[in-house]
């Protein structure tokens, strides 16, 4: 031990040598810089002062990462799209509120975006779910489909997967078109001993098998972004959203890693192959497009939205066009927390080919995204296609 502490102490002593000559080294070589060029001596602005030393870093007030906001200097076409070019649907919508008012406002909203259907995600169960049924398809059966949620509250009692699968059939019923599983779902959900309901847990399986039996999809949020598992260092890509929700990390001793919820996930897609999953947030391989795209030839049965992870798209212009060309049948789109300004955003990027474009949530993206410019048919099968054909009782769009 004494040896080896010895050594160590040894390299370090060298390691603080190699360092101190290295900056001696740098400082001799600034040294022999040739000074500014005439024309920059004279008057204009410089970061180095007279002699060529650099000013001290203080002549600037600092500025935090999220103080940082340059505006672009960039001058080139924009074709700003306030409005989709055809009919589209949102699959991937939260609305808790039923009052007549609020339901009317949607729709008057939903037409000056060309959203044609919209998909609330958050239909609850049983009688709330027959009232949000009620409150949207009952004053616009056509605009609004709702998606059922199941029950944990018994999870804990032997024969829940029949019982989820009973409520699942008189939520369906009721008017229901799909079930929607929250992210709770492998990895906060517990059973009562304190384990882990995993993503693949077999006491699922009925209620899998009973969407596949009624036909209707699951639309399934499983993990979260890579990075929320990963060290919240200055390499972290979410790092500001770290800083801004800690609680929204990931840490190994408290949740499995992104792998582990991923594999678990496939195992669940793979044994039940009739059923219909839509992943959300594009199964969060939107940085990995080539992964999913192995995920897609895998297992038929798997499909994605892109809620809320369209600067994953944008800023891998010409992999995302191809990949959502190849892909076309298997993506739908989806927006997530409902706000009216921002669908822009994506119709902007799926439709044009403009450069540079702004993201409105920073946390998510620190990038600018690029236009996809996606060819009509592919545009067409995103917005509404593939939703008409998985999800059942949608009227056609001619
Ligand atoms: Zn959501």
């Amino acid at each position: 031990m004494i040896t080896s502490s010895k050594f160590t102490r040894a390299l370090l002593v060298r390691a603080a040598l190699i360092a101190a000559l290295c900056v001696q080294s740098l400082e001799v070589l600034q040294a022999q810089q040739p000074a500014e060029p005439p024309s920059r001596q004279a008057g204009q602005q410089s970061d180095r002062q007279p002699g060529g030393q650099r000013r001290p870093a203080a002549a600037l007030p600092a500025l935090t990462f999220e103080e940082y906001e340059p505006k672009s200097t960039l001058v080139v076409e924009e074709n700003p799209r306030p409005r989709a070019s055809f009919p589209f649907v949102d699959v991937h919508s939260h609305h808790n509120r039923l009052e007549p008012e609020y339901v009317d406002k949607l729709i008057s909203e939903m037409d000056s975006l060309n959203l044609r259907v919209m998909v609330n995600l958050s239909g609850g169960s049983g009688d709330r779910l027959k009232q949000v049924i009620a409150a949207y398809k009952g004053r616009y059966p056509d605009r609004f489909v709702v998606f059922a949620n199941p029950r944990f509250d018994d999870i804990n009692e032997p024969g829940y997967g029949a019982r989820a699968a009973a409520r699942l059939e008189a939520d369906i019923k009721s008017g229901a078109q799909g079930l929607k599983v929250f992210k709770n779902f492998g990895m906060d959900l517990k059973y009562a001993g304190g384990e882990r309901v995993k993503v693949d847990d077999p006491n699922f399986d009925p209620l899998w098998a009973k969407c596949a039996e009624l036909g209707v999809p699951v639309l399934i949020h499983i993990a979260e972004p890579p990075p929320f598992f990963q060290p919240i260092d200055r390499f972290n890509e979410r790092w500001l959203e770290l800083n801004q929700f800690p609680g929204r990390a990931r840490p190994p001793d408290r949740y499995p890693p992104f792998d582990t919820l991923m594999e678990e996930r496939d195992r669940m897609i793979a044994k039940n192959p009739k059923t219909v999953f839509i992943l959300a947030h594009l199964g969060y391989h939107g940085s990995d497009l080539a992964r999913l795209g192995r995920l897609f030839d895998r297992y038929p049965n798997a499909y994605v939205d892109i809620a809320a992870v369209l600067a994953e798209l944008g800023r891998q212009p010409y992999t995302a066009r191809d990949f959502l060309i190849k892909y076309g049948d298997r993506v739908l789109f989806g927006k997530d927390i409902y706000e009216p300004s921002e669908y822009t955003y994506y119709f902007r990027v799926l439709e044009t080919r403009d450069d540079y474009i702004e993201y409105y949530r920073r946390r998510h993206a620190f990038w600018r995204m690029y236009g996809l410019h996606l060819p009509e048919d592919v545009l067409k099968k995103i917005y509404s296609g593939n939703a008409m054909r998985l999800i059942p009782g949608m009227k056609q769009e001619r």
